[in-house]
């Protein structure tokens, strides 16, 4: 594996080790293709700042370094920078605006939230047992998608649904039919595999499989040293065989 498009940064808070530690790390582990994608800075229109985001008045300093050191560090390893961001359809045109004008070059969809963050959240990884509240995530990623600006969808088996089975497979099949259909890439997420998450889910997988979609994979770096992990990449390997998932390698990005 030589690429990776989903690592974050101090800047969002909650990520360790300076930016040039990363890609030191990634060019001594032959990762060529490199993104970072922290978490996109947004001001909600009432002025709510959600603390797991780059800081609006941050934002400036994460382009400005990382600019340094792609040039830095050119020759030896293509650097990319863009945002991990979420899909609100009524601040959506906002905050790709935003992400645009502070020089993202790319970005993928992390649905970490269904409801925008000023109004309540609803966190994917929390326990949801009601079916209209699963019903109400599938429909934000399909309709993410649809908007064409995603270079793939990360960690899309996120959403903790602990009701009936069939319904989540029937929803998630929703998912996977899109992104063949699109042919934007799901994401097999390497964090949750070294964590222990309880993305990435088999279920999910499995229906992946049998809907061919496009599957890549993404550490999901928070620090340094997960910039690349072999032992995950193993797992990650052994899900594709298992599901037989139409794994793509590294995504084509989709430029701003
Ligand atoms: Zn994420
Ligand atoms: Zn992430």
């Amino acid at each position: 594996m030589d690429y990776n498009y989903h690592t974050h940064t101090v800047y969002c808070g909650h990520a360790t080790d300076s930016a040039e530690d990363y890609i030191r790390r990634a060019i001594d582990c032959g990762i060529r293709y490199l993104g970072f994608s922290d978490h996109a800075p947004f001001r909600f229109p009432d002025g709510y700042e959600a603390g797991f985001r780059v800081p609006v008045g941050q934002a400036k300093n994460y382009f400005e370094e990382l600019s340094r050191l792609r040039e830095k560090y050119r020759g030896e390893i293509e650097i990319r920078i863009g945002f991990e961001m979420e899909y609100y359809p009524d601040h959506f045109e906002n905050m790709r605006q935003v992400a645009v004008d502070f020089g993202a070059e790319y970005l993928i969809l992390g649905q970490h939230y269904v409801l925008p963050e000023n109004q309540g959240g609803v966190f994917s990884m929390d326990r949801h047992y009601e079916f209209e509240d699963l019903r109400a995530y599938s429909n934000s990623l399909v309709a993410a998608m649809k908007t064409g600006v995603f270079t793939y969808v990360a960690h899309p088996d996120m959403y903790n649904f602990i009701g009936d089975n069939l319904l989540y497979r029937e929803e998630m099949r929703k998912i996977c039919i899109a992104s063949r259909k699109m042919n934007l890439p799901l994401e097999l997420n390497l964090l949750g595999i070294r964590d222990n998450r309880i993305y990435p889910r088999e279920e999910f997988w499995k229906v992946a499989g049998e809907e061919d979609a496009p599957v890549t994979f993404g550490f999901d770096a928070h620090a340094a040293m997960d910039v690349y992990d072999k032992a995950s990449v193993t797992v990650a390997e052994r899900m594709v065989k298992k599901y037989a998932l139409n794994y793509i390698g590294k995504p084509d990005l989709k430029l701003l």
